[in-house]
């Protein structure tokens, strides 16, 4: 399989040459020169698989050359009962109206970024043996894939991580879950200051590239192709597991942020998972939502994006979406470039509202927003309906899916993370918290390991140069 850069100027690589890499050299976005395609047939075939084995029907033909055995051991010490907490790895559970959760959050940080970072650790660990590298992760937080990050990387051979938090500003949980780990290669920087000074020390540290290079800086944001690859698997198995013979139709909702969940579920569509319609959930801050309902897409500014009680979802722009434009242009990379280098600079927006494609697009894919009255109600109904409380962002693909559902269309929400996270809009919401999954019971309890460091590059320059 060979990768190009949505921007067309960058030489076409493997997986190999990407699975350590952000952006593609031209400022773009890899992604396969062709969907692979998965038949009917096979996927009739695919249905009784374990997850792992089913993943690997999945990515083998997204990383080939690499091995089959290689990755069919890696997919399977990743998608243990151990680590995600059943054989069954995801988890369905119905509810009223025609709804069902699609639970991918069963992970070590109860949030589904664990299905894509548990892999990459192992991808990572094999990718610099092969190489006899080190690296070095720098990234900064505000919650969930920091500690999705260090729970992955923890203990893994070559990979240090450096994971900067901003002190005293997560919640006692968050917060818990990442200073809890006591590993050598990963280190806590707790900063006196805000997330978005976190953001800008990375910023400026990746800035400096003779740093970077000495020290090799690396990163694991989402716009990672492998991260998008593995989210693709959860798809399968989901529509496998919830259809009597493949074929059938099946809705999916997916809460949005940065349009890396979406751009799973779009690929997996464009392998031949027969997803009916997408449906994009959003909260108060409704980018995406307002790019699928009027074709105009306008990224926010730091201070025009709201802090809300669905805070992973708090995006200003969506770093994955230049993908999925690409994609409904009938992957025109001059004409990407010129959207995502020129237009989005000079105006702040670009228009497709006239383009065939994308009322084309609209035919597969519908949106809605949601506010923080609406996720409290959300909660408080699927409580009182079904038993089961569900998490705040998604009660935001809930309370979406809920307008698009249609009779006779299964609905599949996507669970992103366990309520067990957010303890305060839960009480908010029903009064009670949700219980805890065994392993999370007594983190608040245990000693935590972190340095607290002024928001200065040069001390966190210093620090990295004395422990890489
Ligand atoms: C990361 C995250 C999202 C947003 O996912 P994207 O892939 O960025 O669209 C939604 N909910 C939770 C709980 C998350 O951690």
């Amino acid at each position: 399989m060979h990768y190009i850069s949505t921007r067309g100027q960058a030489p076409a690589a493997s997986f190999a040459d990407i699975v350590l890499e952000g952006l593609a050299p031209d400022g773009g976005l890899y992604l396969p020169q062709e969907y692979p395609q998965l038949s009917l047939a096979q996927l009739q075939r695919m249905k009784p698989l374990a997850y792992a084995d089913l993943a690997f029907e999945v990515l083998r033909p997204l990383v080939a050359p690499m091995p089959e055995s290689v990755l069919r051991d890696m997919l399977r010490s990743t998608y243990t009962a151990e680590t995600f907490g059943s054989e069954q790895i995801i988890r369905l559970q119905p509810l009223q109206g025609g709804l069902c959760l699609l639970g991918v959050s069963q992970g070590p940080t109860l949030a589904f970024k664990d299905m894509a970072m548990q892999w990459l650790g192992r991808l990572f660990e094999h990718a610099l043996a092969a190489s006899g590298e080190q690296l070095n992760i720098l990234g900064a937080t505000s919650g969930d894939t920091g500690s999705a990050a260090e729970y992955a990387m923890r203990g893994r051979r070559g990979v240090r991580v450096f994971m900067l938090s901003p002190f005293g500003r997560m919640s006692p949980f968050q917060t818990a879950q990442m200073y809890s780990l006591d590993e050598p290669n990963i280190h806590n920087i707790a900063v006196q200051d805000v997330f978005d000074a976190c953001q800008d020390l990375v910023k400026a540290v990746s800035a400096d590239l003779e740093f970077k290079r000495r020290w090799r800086i690396g990163t694991i944001n989402s716009i990672n192709w492998a991260r998008i690859a593995a989210q693709v698997v959860y798809y399968f198995a989901g529509y496998l597991r919830s259809v009597r013979t493949p074929g059938e139709a099946l809705d999916v909702t997916v809460p949005s942020g940065n349009f890396g969940n979406i751009l799973a579920a779009h690929v997996a569509r464009a392998m031949g998972l027969p997803l009916r319609r997408l449906v994009l959930a959003t909260n108060e801050n409704d980018v995406l939502d307002e790019f699928l309902r009027t074709g105009v897409y306008r990224p926010r500014s730091t201070e025009q994006t709201r802090q809300t009680s669905s805070p992973s979802m708090d995006i200003s722009k969506a770093s994955n979406f230049e993908r999925f434009v690409f994609d409904m242009l009938g992957r025109d990379a001059a004409r990407t470039r010129q959207l995502f280098e020129q237009d989005l600079s000079a105006a702040g927006s670009f228009d497709l509202s006239r383009e065939a494609a994308f009322a084309r697009m609209r035919d597969g894919m519908v949106s809605g927003s949601s506010d923080h009255a609406l996720r409290l109600r959300t909660i408080r109904e699927v409580w009182e309906g079904s038993g089961v409380i569900i998490d705040p962002h998604t009660a935001d693909g809930v309370a979406v899916g809920r307008r698009h559902v249609e009779p006779g269309v299964p609905m599949l929400v996507v669970e992103t993370a366990l309520p067990a996270k957010f303890d305060a809009t839960i009480r908010e919401a029903i009064g009670r918290a949700a219980e805890r999954p065994p392993a999370a019971r007594d983190l608040e309890s245990r000693a935590q390991h972190f340095v607290v460091m002024p928001p200065d590059v040069q001390a966190l320059k210093a620090y990295i140069a004395e422990h890489a």
